[in-house]
């Protein structure tokens, strides 16, 4: 039987008293019975057993033990698995005017080297690395649809079921976003060479969108990403719209770069995201990724729109991309989450604090990301990011709360970053404290992927992403 101490848990309120959680047969949270809780892990007893089907439940805490802490899981609102494969093999100068746009040409020879396998090896050896950090989580923005010569597979999903097996291999939840790429340029230019492989045309598209949807469920959501204005002209923009259920949920790169920006305004006459909210009905299930570059009027937009920010500090960071107006963007009351997008780090501990000290740096002060709920700069972030998770991600996700899944982080409260923590400074502490991973366990819809800090898998995947890594480096 796996169960987990008795623990108090991280909510919209702040931390409750000790208590257990109890899930349904599907893993979702149901209300805890005052008494009598008991059983493991949901499943272990038959479905007409009434509605407490498991408890993640109390363990034997010694005397003296920290007390034990579970905080939500979080929901990783950008990822482009492959990029996994090159962390760290883009740092070295090759010019000195080296940007966002000379990294991309390096990404685009790495992607030219990806089979449905080598896929299927990087992306769950990233996922078992996300839920060992904290995400539970992912939506995957994937646009590497067809073979190097831009040719359809036989099975012209296979890439995408290649991260749904991998997805279902280390048990994190999937928003996929399959990616609709078209065009190389404002200027409607064919995609080169090297995009080749990410291209559809509208029907072929969204008839690759049916195909997912049949595998649809409490693991597997399917939304639509579009990959920029750049690369998805109007119409082609409005014809997927007008085609997609009520509920689906949108993401899209929307202004990363300020060339981008630029170029946006020279063809369309505005600025990207005053272009969106002007062409779309932008609302609460769009998610707009590195929404870096705005003007006062955007950020009042965009949260009145109701849509998602995805900030992906790290990636901001290490692409040169700018710095997104945090502070203007919460006194607006937008909505916002983080994504790992190129992995060059996988860790919420680090974009939440980046997030943070970007902040502080441009402006030489400190504790700048705080709101009215909290004057704790964790406590804030943390409430931002769990708000965003279900418009986000499409899953009843975020905090746990009946009827929502069972994700959830076991903190390691025996570490000596906790010692003498109290509900004031805890989530600070996990936070703001150190690099020592602090996540003990990993829960997905109630069943544990991490314990003692290690997917549960991890030997074999690692195994076998060090094989493909090794092909895809010989190529
Ligand atoms: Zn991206």
């Amino acid at each position: 039987m796996q169960t987990i101490p008795q623990a108090k848990i991280w909510t919209a309120a702040g931390w409750s008293a000790p208590r257990v959680l109890v899930q349904d047969v599907s893993g979702r949270l149901c209300p805890s019975p005052a008494v009598g809780v008991s059983g493991g892990i949901a499943g272990e007893r038959g479905a007409n057993d009434g509605p407490v089907q498991g408890a993640i439940q109390p363990g034997t805490t010694g005397s003296g033990a920290a007390t034990a802490r579970i905080v939500p899981g979080i929901a990783n609102l950008h990822s482009h698995a492959f990029q996994r494969a090159m962390a760290g093999m883009a740092e070295r100068q090759t010019d000195p005017a080296d940007s966002f746009w000379t990294w991309r040409e390096t990404m685009y020879r790495f992607a030219a080297r990806f089979t449905p396998e080598r896929l299927h090896a990087v992306a769950a050896q990233l996922y078992a690395e996300m839920l060992e950090a904290g995400y539970t989580t992912v939506c995957e923005f994937h646009y590497l649809h067809h073979a190097p010569d831009g040719r359809p597979y036989a099975d012209p999903a296979a890439m995408s079921r290649a991260l749904v097996a991998a997805a279902r291999e280390t048990g994190i939840r999937l928003t996929l976003l399959p990616v609709l790429y078209m065009t190389g340029g404002f200027d409607a230019r064919p995609l080169s060479e090297r995009q080749r492989r990410f291209g559809h045309d509208v029907d072929a598209y969204l008839g690759l969108l049916d195909i997912l949807r049949v595998d649809e469920g409490d693991a597997l959501r399917v939304g639509c990403a579009l990959h920029s204005l750049r690369a998805v002209q109007p119409d082609a923009m409005r014809e997927v719209l007008a085609a997609l259920p009520r509920d689906s949920r949108i993401h899209i790169h929307i202004a990363e770069q300020t060339a981008e920006v630029d170029e946006c305004v020279a063809v369309r006459g505005a600025r990207p995201v005053r272009w969106l909210l002007d062409n779309a009905a932008v609302d609460s299930r769009w998610t707009l990724v590195h929404a870096t570059h705005l003007d006062a009027g955007e950020v009042q937009g965009i949260a009145r729109s109701g849509a998602t920010v995805a900030i992906c500090t790290t990636t901001e960071g290490n692409l040169g991309d700018g710095l997104f107006p945090l502070r203007d963007y919460l006194d607006a009351g937008g909505r916002w989450g983080v994504g790992s997008d190129s992995h060059i780090s996988v860790s919420p501990v680090e974009e939440l604090r980046w997030l943070e000290y970007g902040q502080r740096l441009v402006t030489r002060r400190r504790n700048i990301a705080v709101g009215t709920a909290s004057t704790s700069v964790g406590e804030t972030l943390m409430h931002g990011a769990m708000a965003s998770a279900v418009a986000a991600t499409g899953h009843a996700v975020g905090l746990l709360d009946d009827d929502r899944h069972a994700d959830l982080l076991v903190l390691d409260t025996d570490a000596p970053a906790f010692a003498g923590a109290t509900d004031d400074d805890a989530i600070d502490r996990w936070l703001f404290s150190g690099n020592r991973n602090l996540v003990r366990e990993t829960w997905v819809g109630g069943r544990r992927v991490v314990a003692e800090g290690r997917h549960v898998q991890r030997d074999a995947i690692e195994a076998r992403y060090r094989a493909t890594m090794a092909e895809l480096l010989a190529d």
